[in-house]
């Protein structure tokens, strides 16, 4: 790969065209989205080209989002494991004291690290970086508020809208400005004793989840009567008991919050809030997680002035291809609100730069150097897109989720009743035959495939259980390469695994 992105950068700069832009290609910032157009378009087509970042780099996957969160899951599947230990025979006591202190001194050193690897990599590929918070002057022209004080315009043909998202907090709500959001969590030091979340989505799901398993008492504040409404109907009720049986308290079909009020300030168990609910109900709590969805971030980019139309939630429309409704604009990753997830923004980033760039490259460079590296094979890199169809997804819960394609119900009412069978199954796994029975019975383990007309083509799949994340990714080849339950059943089973069900399927 190396020596072909030697090959491209420097035939491909030595022949570019005098261009009388400062750039070939601007990229406004620099998370998981613009760093992956960036160094597809700079390390292997040789585009002259300019990141602005006016935060931390690597964006919100790495600095408070998919890393620190993984981490941090990680960190409570311990906690879990000693619990687990103890009905194996281990002499464990119980409530082993930890240090998260020192768990989250760790863990920010582990992610400066990454920022500064994102910073070489950009080095390495020729990327230009400037620090500051950019805004359009006119579709060609970008104007930046310099980090270290100062304005500075830069010129380009094509340039990337890859600003991302921040997590919201409601309006309306006296006092909602006492409780952190996700960007807060991963600040936490000291651990509250009581902590509430507001929301039903990945994100309260994934870090009240944390902090149950670490022995925190642990609210979830929901709308509805399960939480993530999107997913299939089997992962909402599961996921939820599990959840209830797990000691995670669930206040169901919630009206909302009349005002939060602060009783006494501090971190950890030491601040103090009250929760007034428009139910009348109140409740004190040292901690208040809003995780009620993120906006698109562009406030500062003013995209709008140069025509740039938007979406009523502010999101940058895009067409297949990421074009925005001006020519030389594009967008990729959270900012155009398309399945919010590190994988989609890069590959989206990746595939656009192909298109602008490839082809340019291609007239430069050994096609058969494309065609053999390429993903979509060199000769079509005009059309390069991201295909958003069947694109696999994890929830990181207790026990995780995967999930692909379509759920039962949008199944259903895409192909008609009389087309859908529905396979399904749901066991103890073997690992907790040790565990007492009334908490044997209480862990699930349960797969669903969705399948369509006489050939049973598996247009979707949901699992829960544990290992459900490592699981997905294979499963998630098969589903998008357009297996049948024919497919499936033809592989041979690996024994003893929980995986081994889903080709077993009756
Ligand atoms: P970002 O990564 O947000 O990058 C945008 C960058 O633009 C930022 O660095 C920002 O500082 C910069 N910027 C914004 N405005 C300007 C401006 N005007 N000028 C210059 N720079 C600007 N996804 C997964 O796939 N798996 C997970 O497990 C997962 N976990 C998550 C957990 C949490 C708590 C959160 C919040 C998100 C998680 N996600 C996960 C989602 C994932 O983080 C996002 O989908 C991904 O980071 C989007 O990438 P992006 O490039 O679109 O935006
Ligand atoms: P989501 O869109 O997943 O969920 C938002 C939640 O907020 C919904 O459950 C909704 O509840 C609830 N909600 C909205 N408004 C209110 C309100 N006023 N009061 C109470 N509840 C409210 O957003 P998240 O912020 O959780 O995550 C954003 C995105 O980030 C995800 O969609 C995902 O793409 C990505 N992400 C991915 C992860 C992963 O890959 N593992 C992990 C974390 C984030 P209701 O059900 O009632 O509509």
């Amino acid at each position: 790969l190396k020596s072909i992105q030697n090959h491209f950068s420097k035939k491909t700069r030595a022949m570019a065209p005098i261009s009388s832009y400062d750039y070939d290609f601007i990229v406004i910032g620099g998370g998981s989205g613009g760093s992956g157009a960036a160094r597809r378009a700079a390390g292997w087509y040789g585009a002259k080209t300019l990141l602005i970042e006016s935060g931390r780099s690597g964006g919100t996957c790495v600095n408070v989002g998919c890393v620190p969160k993984k981490m941090t899951w990680n960190f409570a599947s311990v906690s879990e494991m000693l619990k687990d230990g103890v009905h194996y025979g281990y002499n464990i006591p119980q409530n082993i004291p930890f240090d998260f202190p020192q768990f989250k001194k760790n863990r920010d050193a582990k992610i400066q690290g990454l920022n500064a690897a994102y910073e070489r990599n950009w080095g390495k590929e020729n990327i230009e970086l400037v620090r500051g918070t950019a805004g359009f002057k006119s579709a060609t022209e970008i104007e930046v508020e310099l980090a270290d004080g100062g304005k500075a315009v830069y010129t380009a043909p094509k340039i990337l809208i890859a600003t991302g998202g921040h997590p919201i907090k409601p309006e309306g709500i006296p006092g909602a400005e006492y409780g952190i959001d996700s960007d807060g969590f991963f600040a936490i030091e000291e651990l509250p004793k009581v902590i509430a979340f507001v929301g039903a989505g990945y994100i309260a799901v994934e870090l009240a989840g944390v902090m149950n398993a670490i022995g925190v008492e642990t609210h979830m504040f929901i709308r509805g009567d399960t939480f993530l409404r999107s997913f299939d109907p089997m992962v909402q009720e599961t996921l939820t008991r599990r959840y209830e049986d797990a000691g995670v308290k669930i206040h169901k079909n919630h009206k909302g919050f009349k005002e939060i009020g602060s009783l006494k300030e501090g971190h950890g168990h030491e601040k103090l809030l009250k929760l007034v609910g428009n139910d009348g109900k109140e409740m004190e709590v040292n901690e208040l997680l809003w995780a009620i969805g993120r906006a698109p971030e562009i406030e500062k980019l003013d995209a709008a002035r140069v025509g740039v139309k938007q979406t009523r939630k502010g999101h940058i429309e895009v067409d297949e291809y990421q074009n925005s409704s001006v020519e030389g604009i594009y967008a990729i990753g959270d900012v155009t609100g398309q399945a919010e997830l590190t994988p989609v923004a890069i590959a989206a980033g990746r595939a656009l730069s192909n298109r602008l760039f490839g082809t340019f490259a291609e007239k430069n460079v050994d096609p058969k150097i494309i065609q053999s590296t390429h993903p979509s094979g060199g000769p079509h890199l005009s059309k390069a897109k991201l295909d958003y169809t069947n694109i696999p997804t994890v929830v990181f819960s207790h026990p995780e989720v995967g999930t692909t394609g379509l759920t039962e119900p949008a199944a259903r009412q895409k192909y008609g009743d009389d087309q859908i069978k529905v396979y399904h199954t749901r066991f103890t796994a073997m690992f907790y035959d040790f565990h007492p029975a009334e908490e044997k019975k209480l862990q699930p383990t349960e797969y669903k495939l969705i399948c369509v007309g006489s050939d049973e083509k598996i247009v979707g799949m949901h699992i829960i259980g544990a290992g459900s994340s490592e699981m997905m990714q294979g499963f998630g080849v098969a589903v998008k390469m357009g297996a049948t339950k024919k497919d499936f059943d033809s592989c041979v089973a690996i024994h003893p695994t929980s995986a081994e069900e889903l080709v077993t399927l009756k």
